[in-house]
């Protein structure tokens, strides 16, 4: 059977290519989303544009008659951040702790496998098309296309749509995800490619998240320190509140709860 279907992380450009085929009446027969997990319970989605996804875009494309997907890894972010290295090596025995940038095993165990997975039980056998979200104006991107899994195709280049143009065009459709407010682009709210402002961000809106990451922080024995390629995760946190004191000598800000005993019992959990 051939079968048309967007990967579809809710961003501008995959977002704007599900409003094209709609559009321009190009077949989908499905959209697949994939969430990365923080925990069992946490979304790794920046809580702004989780909210656009599972309360706006995904109830609109129902409503338009397009199937959502929804895969989730049996992983989770904490659990694979305190996985201990096995071997013999330097770091052996040591957690993982924080992706390293450039070389992120989110991507890899929290997103691509479980995408593979789903792909390999539901889509064997079938003559599959594949949407990306690969806006006109983005020529390396482009030119990688060939070397996809399955035939790819890019509707925003199809239809001359920039990246620009497709933030304009979810603006138009009331489908354009909030984070844009505050960020470049959407991703996991611990992802240590953020830049100071997304991470700000979760520090003023977010103190339980920011709190769980601090938490990770402290945890002993992990392989990095390093939450970006220069600065600890604590550090950032005491910049910011370097930042709010120099603000306002007055300001009283509530510290983030730092809870030492939870975090260890957290570090010996299954
Ligand atoms: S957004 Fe960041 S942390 Fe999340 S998968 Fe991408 S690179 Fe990794």
């Amino acid at each position: 059977m051939k079968r048309y279907v967007a990967a579809c992380s809710f961003g501008k450009d995959s977002m704007a290519t599900v409003i094209l085929a709609k559009k321009y009446k190009e077949p989908l027969d499905e959209v697949v989303y994939c969430e990365v997990m923080f925990d069992e319970e946490t979304s790794g989605e920046v809580p702004e544009h989780r909210d656009f996804v599972y309360r706006i875009a995904i109830p609109r494309l129902k409503r338009a008659g397009i199937p959502v997907h929804i895969v989730r890894g049996e992983k989770t972010f904490v659990g694979q951040f305190q996985h201990r290295i096995s071997g013999e090596g330097r770091s052996a025995g040591k957690m993982w702790s924080w992706p390293l940038c450039g070389k992120c095993y989110v991507q890899r165990d929290l997103k691509v496998r479980p995408m593979d997975a789903w792909k390999r039980k539901h889509w064997q056998g079938d003559e599959i098309i594949q949407y990306v979200g690969i806006a006109d104006d983005e020529m390396d991107r482009l030119a990688r296309m060939d070397s996809y899994q399955y035939p790819t195709v890019s509707l925003l280049e199809k239809y001359g749509v920039t990246e620009d143009m497709a933030m304009d065009l979810c603006r138009k459709h009331g489908l354009l995800s909030p984070i844009y407010e505050f960020a470049p682009r959407n991703g996991c709210f611990f992802c240590p490619n953020a830049k100071e402002r997304e991470l700000r961000h979760l520090y003023d809106h977010h103190p339980d998240l920011w709190g769980r990451l601090l938490e990770l922080q402290a945890l002993p024995e992990k392989a990095t320190e390093l939450f970006t390629r220069e600065l600890r995760f604590d550090e950032i946190d005491a910049a910011f509140r370097m930042d709010d004191a120099q603000l306002d000598l007055l300001s009283e800000k509530e510290t983030i709860p730092y809870d030492y005993e939870r975090i260890c019992q957290n570090a010996l959990r299954p």
